[in-house]
């Protein structure tokens, strides 16, 4: 796969969409709420509509055993693809390379103040997935944040700074646990960027690829755990080489040079179809969960009881928790009982959004049968709006 093609403008291209989404993503409203912010004095997630709890986070854990898959996956078959044309430090790396070019105080100074702004923006931006920004920014241009708000913003800006400045792609041959093992996960039909050694005389020794490359390689000595995959080796070369009217000598190459992909290997149907099953369970824990749930306790302070005009009364203590993002009302029912039956409350129970109610609820059972001792009841919350929000619970009435 030799080409003249330039990735320049598509990665680019790639690059800007990101920014537009990880940037526009905490403007984003669904249903009055973030669509993706984890509010941290509720302790919820808003995920795109749904809220999720402290308690629920066992879905998410799903959610990240499948990303880990997927990118494991995405790493075996398109080698580092991730870190060449989305990974924010590449991207932003990308966006601020006039710094590393900067000569003359007057020029350096102007672009570090550019970095630097580029880090308040990036580090506010991070924040925003936790608070909200149209809270957040009214208040910072008001100086009302916090000052544990105004500490992780200095803080961030400072190490973002700092890594844009003296790091930059140098952090993912040091730093990044995802490039040390991405190296264990490439196959011989791994996507990868090469030198087509089979045209190597070609090669005018010009250095142009080597002067482009981020981490300083030089690809015509062979692959390097270094390279980020950013193709602008390809690119340089293609235009040293369309002087000649020839095509780029490094290129994208399945495995080796003339090398063929072959995405259907064992091994990556393996790795898909443990993705796609975590994808499916997390689809089904998301959708399926129900916003509500109950818990149903003896009421020890109050035994079961026969009254005075014979009626059998139990007591239990419901632990009512609303796992969703509004308020409910909730109708209490019990079945499996014969029997005349009176509930405790009798009207409608409020929950509002994630509060954990407990009240006490007293079942009485008229003309049951006399020689019964204990009985399985099934206690049933609905909402009075919906009858899809509904928590039944079984438990034990006595007749004492
Ligand atoms: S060798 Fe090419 S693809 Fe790899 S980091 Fe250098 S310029 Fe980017
Ligand atoms: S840019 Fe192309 S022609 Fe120039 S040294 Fe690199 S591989 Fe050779």
């Amino acid at each position: 796969m030799t080409t003249s093609k330039k990735f320049r403008p598509w990665r680019r291209l790639a690059g800007a969409l990101e920014a537009v989404i990880i940037l526009g993503i905490p403007f984003l409203k669904i249903n009055g709420e973030s669509a993706l912010r984890f509010d941290i004095p509720s302790l919820r997630l808003h995920f795109f509509g749904l809220t999720l709890w402290m308690e629920e986070f066992f879905i998410l854990l799903i959610a990240v055993i499948f990303l880990t898959f997927f990118f494991l996956l995405i790493t075996l078959l398109f080698g580092r693809i991730w870190c060449g044309w989305l990974c924010p430090q590449t991207v932003i790396s990308d966006l601020t390379r006039f710094a590393e070019k900067a000569k003359g105080l007057a020029y350096k100074l102007g672009a570090y103040s550019a970095v630097f702004l580029i880090s308040v923006i990036v580090s506010a931006n991070l924040i925003w997935y936790f608070i909200d920004p149209y809270e957040f920014i009214p208040q910072a241009m008001e100086g009302r944040l916090g000052d544990v708000t105004w500490g992780f913003w200095i803080t961030l800006t400072g190490i973002i700074f700092l890594n844009f400045i003296l790091l930059r792609q140098r952090f993912c041959a040091t730093i990044c646990p995802y490039a040390k093992l991405q190296g264990v996960m490439y196959d011989d039909k791994t996507l990868v960027i090469a030198f087509d050694t089979r045209r190597k005389e070609e090669c005018m020794d010009c250095g142009a690829c080597v002067k482009a490359c981020p981490v300083n390689i030089d690809i015509r000595e062979g692959m390097s755990n270094a390279c980020i995959n950013c193709a602008q080796c390809i690119d340089e070369c293609a235009d040293m080489m369309g002087h000649r009217e020839r095509k780029s000598l490094i290129s994208y190459f399945f495995g080796l040079p003339g090398g063929t992909g072959k995405i259907l290997r064992r091994n990556a149907v393996m790795l898909g179809s443990v993705a796609a099953a975590f994808l499916v369970f997390f689809a089904y824990l998301l959708f399926s969960r129900v916003a509500l749930d109950m818990v149903i306790l003896p009421n020890y302070s109050f035994p079961p009881k026969i009254t005075e005009d014979g009626r059998a009364v139990n007591s239990y203590i419901l632990s009512l928790r609303n796992t969703g993002g509004k308020d409910i009302a909730l109708k209490v029912d019990v079945n499996g009982i014969s029997g005349s039956i009176a509930i405790i409350p009798e009207g409608d129970i409020t929950v509002v959004a994630g509060e954990l109610k407990k009240i006490p609820l007293y079942i009485t059972v008229k003309d049951f049968n006399e020689k019964a001792l204990k009985s399985n009841i099934f206690i049933s919350v609905k909402s009075i709006k919906s009858d899809k929000l509904r928590v039944t619970r079984r438990a034990n009435f006595i007749f004492p």
